[in-house]
């Protein structure tokens, strides 16, 4: 049986365009994907299909959210300081505990099913440097029926904490995981190669985990200067490079498949490096005033043509929400003229949406499946109850008030492939 969702539509484009479908009627087939998408007319009602009627409720495409700490969730709001005492005090201790296979479940179902409650379907995140508490991760996703990215964070630079692994243990954990759950059990699940950032890799690592993730053709993520702090870091840690972006470069983790979050402090060197390798920014705008680390100059970036995603970076960013995250990239764009006294970084609430959702699917390479709401793509969609009768018909408008009515409340109703996996319909 089809299933007809007969309600109001918003759908991106591109950066600058987002199209409004006022009482539109979408179709679902019995493999969960978009069928038909056509303004409603008495016709389309006079079948045996299942017809849900949503005139009240907005439908987006389901949102992605490009970088996130899955150990991290229950530290939401706990401690501050900047990132590296924040890390050290808060942080790493937390993610020691993921060593006990029980916590490590409880707190993977609660950080996905709450990343679902606000519409997200697809999930970039990183885990604890334990291969089992990152198994648990992958089966948990599974279960729940959410898309994600997963890896265990490699970390082999010894610490005070006890917090990394040796580089024969790590070579081991990656291989176990990546046989065990990269796209096996179904292709919403991918392993992504994690070193965390260079404050925690040897060398060795970092190029051992370039040449794994080019030999499998896996995603890597990890971070590029959050903070001024950092950077003094890798100067001590690392001196035979030149920069930051360069111990990147030179170990060769800079590819069209590495996901770097936050990229603030940068200079026209390091960001020529990333434009060349095609690299992906996470913009993490929340995360970045939570710890007090600077603004990223999102404009700039686009006039340059860089590839940009939204990340919400929880637990720095405190809300797994990809509205809030919207909301908080408008609002950051405007803090950043205020910081210049310039005019035009603002941003638009499309380019926002954008960034949450199509342009980060074509970041992941998964724009054929999901990211907008077109035929034939898999239907992953995040409905909310918005009373747009008191609104024009300008996609803006109605973007705006879903974006600042809603980034802290959870969807009516969430569908991954077709399939409801949170709310009621
Ligand atoms: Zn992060």
């Amino acid at each position: 049986m089809k299933t007809i969702l007969r309600s109001n539509f918003l759908n991106p484009v591109n950066h600058d365009k987002c199209d409004f479908l006022c009482d539109y009627c979408l179709t679902i087939d019995e493999q969960g994907k978009i069928a038909s998408l056509e303004p409603y007319s008495e016709k389309l009602t006079g079948n045996n299909d299942r017809i849900v009627d949503l005139s009240n409720s907005v439908i987006t495409p389901g949102f992605i959210d490009l970088h996130s700490h899955l150990p991290q969730y229950s530290a939401i709001g706990i401690g501050k300081g900047a990132l590296l005492p924040w890390l050290s005090n808060y942080i790493i201790p937390l993610e020691s505990k993921f060593s006990n296979e029980q916590f490590a479940h409880e707190q993977s179902v609660a950080f996905f099913n709450e990343a679902l409650s606000f519409g997200t379907t697809t999930i970039v995140t990183y885990c604890s440097i334990h291969r089992h508490a990152t198994s648990i991760a992958f089966e948990t996703a599974s279960d729940i029926g959410i898309r994600a990215f997963i890896g265990n964070s490699l970390i082999d630079l010894p610490n005070e904490a006890g917090y990394f692994s040796s580089l024969e243990t790590i070579k081991s954990d990656i291989d176990f995981l990546v046989n065990k759950h990269h796209l096996t059990n179904s292709e919403k699940l991918q392993y992504i190669v994690t070193p965390r950032y260079a404050g925690s890799c040897t060398k060795e690592l970092m190029s051992y985990s370039a040449n794994f993730a080019k030999s499998n053709d896996l995603f890597i993520q990890t971070h590029l200067a959050e903070n001024k702090s950092e950077l003094e870091l890798m100067k001590k840690l690392h001196p035979e490079f030149d920069n930051y972006t360069g111990i990147y470069d030179k170990t060769g983790l800079l590819t069209d498949k590495t996901l770097l979050a936050h990229c603030i402090y940068l200079d026209q060197t390091e960001l020529a490096m990333i434009q060349n390798a095609r690299s992906i920014v996470c913009h993490c705008p929340t995360s970045n005033r939570y710890l007090s680390s600077g603004i990223m100059p999102l404009v700039d970036y686009q006039k340059m043509g860089l590839r940009i995603g939204l990340g919400t970076d929880v637990a720095a960013g405190y809300s797994l929400s990809m509205l809030n995250e919207a909301k908080e990239a408008i609002e950051t764009s405007k803090s950043y003229d205020i910081s210049k006294d310039e005019n035009g970084n603002d941003i638009s609430a499309a380019n926002a949406f954008y960034l949450s959702t199509k342009g980060a699917a074509e970041n992941l390479n998964i724009a054929d499946k999901v990211g907008t709401i077109h035929i034939g793509l898999d239907a992953d969609l995040a409905i909310f109850d918005l009373d747009i009768k008191q609104l024009s018909a300008n996609s803006e408008d109605i973007l705006r008030s879903l974006i600042y009515k809603k980034f802290n409340q959870s969807a009516k109703a969430v569908l991954i492939a077709g399939k409801r996996v949170y709310g009621s319909l």
